[in-house]
């Protein structure tokens, strides 16, 4: 679902991909509705807005609350169909090159709302159902905690199993991992305890 759509030149209606991720952003994360349908330009500017399509949303809340919701959609951004995002002077698109937020110089800064846009794959078949099934729990993990995680495993292996050594055909033995990732989940959340 990785297509960014441009807008067309004419408006169009509310789509039932934007309504559903709204709900879903506004349950989860008690963000305000600030908008999704309307037939308007890009503020400063002739060309449409995606929102006259019906394909994007603000919300606006908390900066916390609007922060989380903006890394999130960035983050699922393929799953969802997300193209857009624009939060705090700054614009992510799912078409850039390479890919990853820039500078957002636009006449509004965004900073008191997020936006977000869907491609039409997107717009046309989110459900609240498959949103939930998409990012339900899931929380978005930085390159940060995933170097953190890949350590502590790779330290778990070693302290738990230590060399494992070699057959006598030379082969390595097996590894067994899963004993692993419980050593270093048990480290994450009682390090002392391993002390
Ligand atoms: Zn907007």
């Amino acid at each position: 679902m990785s297509s960014y759509d441009p807008v067309g030149t004419q408006c169009l209606q509310l789509q039932q991909g934007t309504a559903a991720l709204q709900s879903y952003l506004i349950r989860e994360f008690g963000v305000t509705n600030l908008g999704t349908f309307v037939c308007r330009p890009v503020s400063g500017s002739t060309t449409l807005s995606l929102h006259a399509e019906g394909r994007a949303g603000d919300n606006g809340g908390k900066s916390s609350a609007m922060r989380e919701v903006a890394n999130l959609l960035v983050a699922n951004a393929d799953r969802l169909g997300v193209q857009e995002v624009i939060f705090e002077r700054k614009i992510w698109r799912n078409n850039y090159q390479p890919l990853g937020w820039q500078a957002y110089t636009g006449a509004d800064p965004h900073n008191s709302h997020v936006h977000w846009a869907l491609n039409w794959a997107g717009a046309q078949t989110l459900t609240t159902e498959l949103i939930d099934n998409i990012i339900g729990e899931q929380m978005p993990l930085s390159n940060d905690d995933l170097d953190r995680i890949a350590k502590l495993i790779d330290d778990a292996i070693v302290r738990r199993l230590g060399d494992v050594g070699e057959r006598p055909d030379g082969t390595p033995r097996r590894k067994n991992i899963s004993s692993a990732v419980v050593h270093a989940i048990e480290y994450m959340v009682a390090p002392d305890y391993l002390k």
